[in-house]
């Protein structure tokens, strides 16, 4: 039933919130409010990869209940984590991208309201959702000038762009998200008036374990979904299944499977453990999971011959949807700065001091 959803929205291009909403809700609940590690198997199993967008909702999630006051959590957490509201993760702008802290939307304090000026890009929810978590620059450059903000759909001054057309990830929309003298009250303002980047690069830990399970989620299915049609389809008198080097390839498929799996899970566990090695742990999970994890949606691909190519098979989808995971919460190469491997002298150590 998902896959014929997934593959109708994904023609369509729509997001198919009413049919998810009692589906994820039935998904087992984090606990207590924020993400727990039980969500990213979850995440894989139900998500796939072109709702990755549901990653980035549960990172709002996670930064609202973990850096806002009692009044903020108790009002915006309930429907979120109910799905009766959706969140949107507002950092990157059309001239910051992997230089985030470089983001010029500005959030001028008048009285006992902030005016917020400027666009967010490539906002994954935007237009539908209906809270915007917004970086934004309440002080001088740099990260430590950035303060995070709640904006609610409906507010005076806040807009979407068009739809974006992208290559995968068609059922959910992503719209530029546009603040012209937005006015928001102070007391949305998420932690201290500075630390909106500190919040936002938290949020993201998270956000990569979610990406890199989405990945998953589409690997572990073309995988599946190769085996079946190597089972039925057959060539040079035979089922493909029976040619050694095609099970060979899918043995090799399902060991790097199960090699991101470990190391997503792991990095879970120390960042649900708020360990020190939590941040290099996501990183490297995300970095190895959503390359190891396209590859094999690619090599599923070419093991459906010609099919794959068809878009009445859903593996196609899976290329093209885990296609932006390695894109997106950093790319692999910023990693520097988040997987130690660079001594004080700054030249890269034969030995990396790894976690
Ligand atoms: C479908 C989709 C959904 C998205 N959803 C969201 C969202 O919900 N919220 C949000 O805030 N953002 C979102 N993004 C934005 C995404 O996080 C950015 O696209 C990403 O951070 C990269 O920024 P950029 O596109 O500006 O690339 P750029 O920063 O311009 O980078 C271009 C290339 O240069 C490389 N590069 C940059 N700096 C360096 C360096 N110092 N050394 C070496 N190489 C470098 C990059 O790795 C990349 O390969 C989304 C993007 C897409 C495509």
């Amino acid at each position: 039933m998902y896959k014929r959803m997934l593959v109708g929205r994904d023609c369509h291009g729509s997001m198919p919130l009413s049919s998810l909403k009692p589906w994820l809700q039935a998904a087992p609940a984090p606990q207590p409010i924020s993400a727990s590690t039980s969500e990213y198997p979850s995440l894989e199993s139900t998500v796939q990869c072109s709702l990755g967008c549901l990653g980035n909702f549960s990172m709002c999630v996670w930064m609202i209940d973990t850096f806002g006051n009692e009044e903020q959590r108790h009002r915006f957490c309930p429907p979120l984590c109910t799905m009766e509201k959706f969140a949107s993760y507002c950092l990157t702008e059309p001239g910051s991208g992997s230089d985030a802290a470089s983001l010029l939307t500005s959030a001028k304090r008048q009285g006992d309201h902030y005016i917020l000026n400027g666009s967010k890009a490539f906002i994954s929810g935007g237009g539908e959702s209906d809270i915007y978590v917004v970086m934004c620059r309440t002080g001088g450059p740099g990260p430590k000038g950035i303060s995070c903000v709640v904006v609610e759909k409906g507010t005076p001054g806040l807009s979407f762009g068009k739809k974006e057309k992208k290559v995968g990830w068609n059922s959910q929309p992503t719209r530029a998200v546009i603040f012209e003298d937005c006015a928001v009250p102070v007391a949305s303002r998420i932690g201290d008036e500075g630390q909106g980047f500190l919040i936002a690069m938290k949020g993201l830990n998270g956000g990569r374990i979610s990406v890199a399970s989405c990945s998953l989620g589409a690997a572990h299915a073309s995988v599946i979904l190769t085996r079946d049609h190597l089972n039925v389809r057959k060539q040079f008198g035979e089922p493909l299944a029976r040619n050694q080097y095609l099970q060979f390839k899918l043995a090799d498929m399902a060991t790097r499977l199960v090699a991101s799996r470990l190391m997503i899970r792991s990095a879970a566990v120390a960042l649900q453990e708020g360990r020190e090695d939590a941040v290099a742990l996501c990183s490297m999970a995300k970095l190895f999971a959503t390359e190891e994890c396209f590859a094999i949606c690619s090599q599923a691909l070419q093991m459906h011959g010609g099919y794959g190519y068809l878009k009445d098979y859903a593996v196609q989808q899976y290329v093209r949807d885990s296609r932006v995971h390695q894109i997106l919460e950093v790319q692999r190469e910023a990693w520097g700065n988040l997987i130690p491997c660079r001594d004080k002298g700054n030249s890269c150590h034969s030995h990396p001091q790894l976690p």
